[in-house]
């Protein structure tokens, strides 16, 4: 069958627009901050015979990011090495999804992939860099956001989201914070309440943690009465003897209530329906490489991605469905009732 060459043309250009539209839906722009899952979920059948295997009761990960810079040491990831994170997470088939995503138990990710949430503490100017040349602004492609935001371009069913626990710096450009702040809420970011002097809670007095969670609030409603901080981030791992102060509370004018709460650890976790959970505290991992040599990086990003390629039956592995807790059938008494959210069942198989 021979077609003119204005219907081909015109089959060019309708693809074209398709695969432009696709890209403002689906790409960096997204706001579910996960890959393209289809709007019906493939069924469980379908995904078995693909050879993929649904656990989801298996572990999550929460990696942690303090500074990043040419060079890497203690706490500061290199350029390269984070390069070289989202490579590696993108190869072995995570995503990137939310910290409230996460934490809300239903997965909305493609099936035979693994949630991960990538966190950055302490809102450092290398996380987050505008820079002017020839009299126009552009996120610079040498911090965080901007190499996410490249690698994104080119793996789009990756996801581009997390989570920044913020501080009084608020990415050290002081000029550039209400842009900054409103560019990772337009994409889908999240914030966290990293207090106002990053002290050890546990060595304060109820009173002044209250107030040390209670200031950034009430400096980010001065900025933009629309940005909120989803969870608090502890400074140093620092657990107050009373942690319900943590979740709930007031200092002046300005209450306060959080579901969950960051911290450390060094290990992955159970989703909030496993009797396994975390409970409201949730631990993190710090990107690091591992070296079984020396032991430097033990239990580490690089540790446990390696750990999880080694045990898969422990790795959180989806089915593709959101209303569906899935995995192998004998799994079923690790569901902890309470946890299961709302219009969720399990299947087994
Ligand atoms: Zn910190």
């Amino acid at each position: 069958m021979i077609r003119g060459r204005k219907y081909f043309t015109r089959i060019c250009a309708v693809s074209i627009l398709w695969v432009f539209a696709l890209f403002l839906i689906s790409g960096c722009g997204g706001k579910k901050g996960a890959g393209n899952t289809p709007k019906n979920p493939p069924s469980l059948e379908e995904t078995l015979k693909k050879g993929i295997k649904p656990n989801e009761l298996g572990m999550v990960m929460m990696i942690e990011y303090h500074w990043f810079g040419e060079n890497e040491s203690e706490y500061t990831r290199s350029y390269e090495n984070f390069k070289k994170d989202l490579e590696t997470l993108y190869r072995k088939g995570y995503r990137l999804v939310s910290f409230s995503h996460l934490m809300s138990g239903k997965m909305n990710i493609p099936a035979g992939t693994t949630p991960v949430v990538l966190s950055f503490d302490d809102s450092t100017e290398s996380q987050f860099r505008y820079i002017e040349e020839g009299g126009k602004i552009r996120i610079d492609s040498e911090c965080a956001i901007g190499i996410m935001m490249e690698f994104c371009a080119k793996n789009q069913d990756f996801g581009f989201t997390g989570i920044f626990n913020i501080l009084r710096s608020l990415f050290e450009q002081p000029k550039y914070v209400r842009r900054k702040l409103k560019y990772l809420k337009s994409k889908g970011f999240e914030f966290g309440n990293h207090t106002e002097h990053h002290y050890a809670l546990a060595k304060l007095t109820p009173t002044e943690i209250k107030k040390e969670i209670a200031l950034p609030i009430e400096r980010m409603m001065k900025i933009d009465p629309t940005l909120r901080f989803v969870t608090l981030c502890l400074p140093y791992n620092s657990v107050p003897e009373s942690t319900d102060i943590l979740f709930k509370g007031s200092y002046g004018k300005t209450r306060y209530s959080y579901k969950y709460v960051i911290g450390t650890g060094g290990t992955p976790f159970y989703p909030v329906y496993h009797y396994k959970n975390p409970g409201k505290i949730i631990p993190r991992v710090l990107a690091v490489d591992y070296d079984p040599e020396d032991g430097s990086g033990y239990k580490g990003s690089d540790y446990w991605i390696k750990y999880f390629d080694k045990h898969p039956e422990l790795r959180f592995i989806s089915d593709g469905d959101p209303d569906t807790i899935c995995a192998p059938a004998y799994m079923k008494y690790r569901l902890n009732a309470s946890g299961i959210p709302k219009g969720s069942r399990f299947v087994g198989y």
